[in-house]
């Protein structure tokens, strides 16, 4: 058995990690993001840590549900034959101290929302989803810390808690739980992959427009502005990361349209939106190849055929 929901990037780290490039954010906005970016990176190591895990069990990754009006989100939901296990990954660096219920960063002396105490929410709200669905399991939630370099102090002797020295313990633990899961399991993973809320009103976003944004093509690797097309490959001087033009106009076009949903994509908008991509006929040889041509009366855009179905 085998059920999966993917982590995709949220659209809203999409967005900023665009905007960063291409406007100045403010300092919130920017650390912000960067909360996002960090935190987004934390989750894939953790995924990868799970890629080790054998046997039988079911994964959901980012689910946003709503309970009695509250909503809470869960990195990462395992379905195992006998337990459930909500894990939430904090990729939190440097050192930490906890005072009383205070979250506080040792350095600066910032207090930060208790990540325990939101642990302890999502647990309670899913236990209620569970019961309104009629679904029985045992829950075990736990907060991963997975950057090696964070240290909590005084950390209280939680067992949810896994700091990074017990990572793979945690891993090695539940990997040993019995397999056999059926029907009643794979059941309940997708009418909780259905109850997912893709709800964009929960995006923090500044306002932006698109007279303001630096246009360009960003580096897949390092999202600063690309300078140099060199024999069909668009070369990055900050990391080195090479792409082929064809690639790059195609993540762009992607790009713009996430940025700009009302946006009709014709050759000149994207055109003039990669701005390094000199000729227009390599944006409509691209276009042409890779997306759909609307005609109405006059004018023409084209669709990307993924979003179209
Ligand atoms: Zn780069």
């Amino acid at each position: 058995m085998n059920f999966h929901k993917a982590r995709y990037e949220m659209k809203e780290l999409i967005i900023l990690r665009s905007l960063n490039t291409r406007i100045a954010l403010t300092e919130k906005e920017s650390s912000y993001y960067w909360n996002l970016e960090k935190g987004f990176q934390g989750e894939q190591k953790f995924d990868g840590l799970l890629e080790t895990l054998s046997g039988n069990y079911l994964i959901l990754n980012d689910l946003l549900l709503e309970i009695n009006n509250s909503t809470f989100q869960i990195d990462s939901t395992l379905i195992f034959k006998d337990t459930i296990y909500l894990v939430e990954v904090k990729n939190y660096e440097g050192d930490s101290y906890l005072e009383g219920d205070r979250w506080i960063n040792k350095n600066t002396k910032k207090e930060r929302k208790n990540p325990i105490l939101q642990l302890k929410r999502s647990e309670s709200l899913f236990r209620q989803l569970m019961k309104e669905l009629n679904y029985n399991s045992p829950i075990e939630s736990y907060l991963v810390f997975i950057n090696p370099n964070f240290y909590l102090y005084h950390a209280p002797m939680d067992p949810s808690i896994i700091l990074p020295p017990h990572i793979n313990r945690f891993i090695d633990k539940i990997s040993l739980k019995p397999p056999n899961l059926t029907d009643k399991h794979l059941k309940f993973a997708q009418k909780l992959r259905s109850l997912h809320l893709n709800n964009s009103s929960f995006m923090q976003l500044p306002t932006y427009n698109y007279d303001h944004l630096e246009k360009g093509i960003t580096c897949p690797g390092c999202h600063t502005l690309i300078s140099e097309v060199k024999n069909s490959k668009l070369i990055c001087e900050s990391c080195g990361c090479s792409e082929d033009v064809t690639s790059a106009v195609l993540r762009s076009a992607k790009e713009l349209s996430i940025l700009f949903p009302e946006k009709s994509i014709t050759v000149n908008t994207l055109h003039e939106w990669c701005k390094i991509i000199k000729s227009k006929k390599t944006i409509r040889r691209i276009l042409v190849k890779n997306y759909k041509l609307i005609k109405l009366g006059k004018s023409s855009h084209y669709v990307c055929p993924q979003k179209e179905s």
